[in-house]
């Protein structure tokens, strides 16, 4: 961080975000509302609807919902006193927010499944690195109300169309794992953790403190020699129920009809308590794990264990920044919807007092327009009509004013005519062309 001195003399230090926290700029909020656009459309068209939940939930809701021994909650988790002296959280994933609002609002009641999505930001104390921040968005999709392996075809098909739409899905390959449910996994973890008793040594230091309340996560570390140990652990496959085990044939087969590649990952367990049967992730066909842009699963025992009635769910998270970064790498460019097309500029008084509402006019027939109405120089308004790169200014002097006229400019061939005011925005409008207008319709309200 470096120093700036004020006027007085008194050194200063430069106001920047916290450390792994950053702005969103006028570049990237045109990606961003690009994946906005098409995670709505695709959310629409699959019958879900849009839900936001706080941003800060009581402490509870994550530490019962995600689960104590996991990392997000027991390291990431930004969690404060407020002055009431309750416990507060910044929501660190989305899930356990949507459940809590699903039993808060006895959403049981509504057809179901309830399909909800959601485009949020999220806070972790995470490691800072490239893709991976404090606060980051994501997106989500959850299905709560029933359990069939049709509904995670379905909602690992969303994603990958979303991926497909964003011109990412290629770098990315589908990891698919099935981790069993409470029957078939308790004797799992039983043996699992017999296997890596005595060899505890060889664990680094966060596995070491996994093994007796997370053990499943020493399947999915990191670290080198927890991956060699991994590799020669006792496999799930041999554990699973027979229900487990057709739930997820079953799923592989509707993946197969719908076209969808996906790798069996037997080490896949996701980084959450509340996961139970399928669980997957988008991973960096290069970089494997370390870059995963989504990842999600199926939940049935999180709504009981969050004080619901026994209702299964499934769901999908992935991160905007990542998607973002991937997009930039692919060199995948948006529409720029920010574009100006017409500059403004007048002299004096009574030009400034018709350019106003003529502004007016001139968006509202769907022509983005700005004017620099607080330069006072004819030369200083025509430098700034430059920088916004504009086709076409609008010029308004004095003389301009007494006969009801305006002038056209054609900023690229340097030609200019003169319009009458009546007429003007008509003619703008022809010469950006109909299609190129930033129409805007909000739909009818009724009053
Ligand atoms: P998770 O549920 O932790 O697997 O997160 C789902 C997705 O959110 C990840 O695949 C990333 O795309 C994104 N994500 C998670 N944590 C971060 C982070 N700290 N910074 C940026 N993106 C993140």
């Amino acid at each position: 961080m470096s120093d700036d001195t004020n006027d007085g003399g008194v050194k200063q230090q430069k106001l920047q975000t916290p450390v792994g926290i950053h702005d969103l700029l006028p570049d990237d909020h045109e990606y961003f509302t690009f994946i906005k656009k098409v995670v709505r459309h695709r959310a629409r068209q699959a019958g879900f609807k849009r839900i936001t939940t706080p941003i800060l939930e009581n402490t509870e809701v994550f530490a019962r919902g995600v689960g104590d021994a996991t990392d997000i909650v027991s390291k990431e988790m930004y969690t404060f006193e407020d002055k009431g002296e309750r416990s507060l959280t910044l929501k660190p994933e989305g899930t356990a927010g949507v459940v809590r609002s699903y039993i808060q609002h006895g959403m049981k009641e509504w057809p179901q499944p309830v399909q909800l999505y959601y485009i949020e930001p999220h806070f972790r104390y995470d490691k800072p690195q490239k893709g991976r921040y404090r606060q980051f968005w994501q997106i989500g999709f959850e299905i709560i109300g029933e359990s069939d392996p049709a509904l995670d075809a379905q909602i690992i098909d969303l994603a990958n169309r979303i991926n497909e739409d964003l011109g990412v899905a290629h770098l990315f390959s589908i990891q698919l794992n099935n981790i069993g449910c409470p029957k078939c996994r308790g004797k799992y973890k039983e043996d699992l953790v017999n296997f890596y008793i005595g060899k505890e040594r060889s664990l680094c230091g966060n596995c070491q403190e996994r093994l007796h309340n997370n053990p499943l996560r020493l399947l999915d570390c990191k670290s080198e020699d927890c991956q060699i140990l991994a590799e020669l652990a006792p496999k799930f496959d041999q554990y699973r129920c027979p229900e487990c085990v057709d739930f997820y044939t079953k799923l592989k087969g509707f993946l197969d009809e719908l076209a969808i590649e996906y790798v069996e990952n037997p080490k896949l367990v996701r980084g959450l308590d509340y996961y139970t049967g399928t669980v997957f992730e988008f991973w960096d066909k290069h970089q494997g794990a370390q870059n995963a842009i989504g990842g999600g699963g199926r939940y049935d025992g999180l709504i009981e264990l969050m004080g619901g009635p026994p209702t299964p769910g499934v769901g999908y998270a992935s991160g905007i920044e990542r998607i973002i970064l991937n997009m930039k790498r692919e060199n995948v460019t948006v529409p720029s919807k920010d574009a100006i097309h017409i500059f403004v500029a007048q002299l004096g008084d009574d030009a400034k007092r018709k350019c106003l509402p003529l502004m007016n006019k001139l968006r509202d027939r769907g022509i983005k327009t700005v004017g620099a109405l607080g330069k006072a120089s004819m030369k200083a308004q025509l430098r700034l009509a430059d920088k916004f790169n504009v086709p076409y200014t609008l010029i308004m002097g004095i003389t301009e004013v007494r006969e009801g006229v305006i002038i056209i400019r054609d900023m690229a061939k340097g030609q200019q005519h003169t319009v009458s005011m009546d007429e003007v925005v008509e003619k703008v409008a022809a010469l950006i062309g109909e299609e190129n207008l930033d129409n805007y319709s909000p739909g009818e309200a009724i009053y």
